[in-house]
């Protein structure tokens, strides 16, 4: 089994009412989990994915009610990418229209049709259809028919000055392979990975830097299967490109560790384990606030500070 791909992608967003509203009705994923931004309480950290929050389809949040928005710009994500089925993105553009969601017309991209669209915070999102995967689980709200809902992740696009060095830990460390250009994108793959397998690098010289915000990426964890495989990229980033992360912390659903990569994306590593039923069962996922057990204690203030979402 392959354990390489995108494991999350974490952006920032502005009121955690309408971020639920938005995912969870208008695009149809499941609230997974409820819980607080580890290194800064008084805040959620909001995750949505599939039924269990496979890897590869964990899409994260940190709402702040009054963030200034980003500005798109080198150093950062330029647009999170989710599969749908072939034949969908007729549906979806009209659910876009009935909602008022910010749309643009489909594109095509590497033979694909993509579909780019913005969340209430000013997030840039895509859909891409593929062929083939309408018969994979889907998660379903009961409004979006399983036939037409969102698998997973498709990729993720990256806004650099260069290509080259970002490719290299892509390659080196991360599992991945580059298989093919566009224009100015380049395409890599994490082989074998379906869901959440691929990265395009947008090359694009001097363009201004970014600047994070409301809808901003903030930053893309890749999968490591467990705490050797981790163990082992972090020394490769270490021996082969200079690069030192963080010490590895816990993040009770996944454990991780952080470092900037050279295109300035900041980039965590985070094992498949132990998921999120760690410390809830499937069937309840995302209903009540969860705490790590550091946390516990100061559940009443903590409780005190958060706006009611869901
Ligand atoms: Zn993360």
């Amino acid at each position: 089994m392959n354990h390489h791909g995108i494991h999350h992608v974490t952006a920032i967003a502005g009121n955690a009412r309408r971020n639920v509203e938005f995912y969870t009705r208008t695009l149809g994923l499941r609230l997974v989990k409820k819980t607080v931004n580890f290194d800064d309480p008084g805040t959620y950290h909001l995750y949505y994915g599939d039924e269990t929050g496979s890897p590869g389809t964990i899409l994260t949040f940190f709402p702040w009610d009054h963030v200034a928005p980003g500005r798109l710009g080198i150093g950062e994500t330029q647009e999170t990418v989710f599969r749908v089925p072939e034949g969908a993105i007729g549906y979806w553009t009209h659910r876009f229209v009935e909602n008022g969601v910010a749309h643009q017309a489909p594109v095509k991209r590497f033979g694909e049709t993509v579909l780019s669209f913005k969340d209430p915070h000013g997030m840039r999102l895509a859909l891409v259809a593929r062929p083939g995967i309408t018969g994979e689980p889907a998660w379903t709200n009961g409004d979006i028919p399983a036939e037409v809902a969102i698998r997973g992740f498709h990729s993720v696009n990256l806004l650099l000055a260069d290509a080259a060095p970002t490719g290299a830990i892509l390659t080196d460390v991360l599992g991945f392979t580059e298989i093919g250009r566009e224009g100015s994108l380049v395409r890599f793959k994490a082989e074998g990975t379906e869901i959440g397998g691929i990265v395009d690098i947008h090359g694009a010289g001097g363009f201004l830097p970014a600047r994070m915000g409301g809808g901003s990426v903030h930053h893309i964890a890749f999968r490591a299967a467990d705490d050797a495989a981790e163990a082992e990229m972090v020394r490769k980033l270490a021996e082969n490109h200079g690069i030192r992360t963080t010490e590895q912390k816990d993040r009770n659903y996944f454990r991780s560790v952080y470092f900037r990569e050279p295109g300035h994306v900041l980039f965590e590593i985070a094992t498949d384990v132990p998921g999120f039923a760690a410390d809830e069962p499937v069937a309840r996922l995302g209903e009540a606030l969860k705490l790590p057990p550091f946390l516990e204690g100061r559940r009443a203030q903590i409780e005190a500070v958060l706006p009611e979402v869901a």
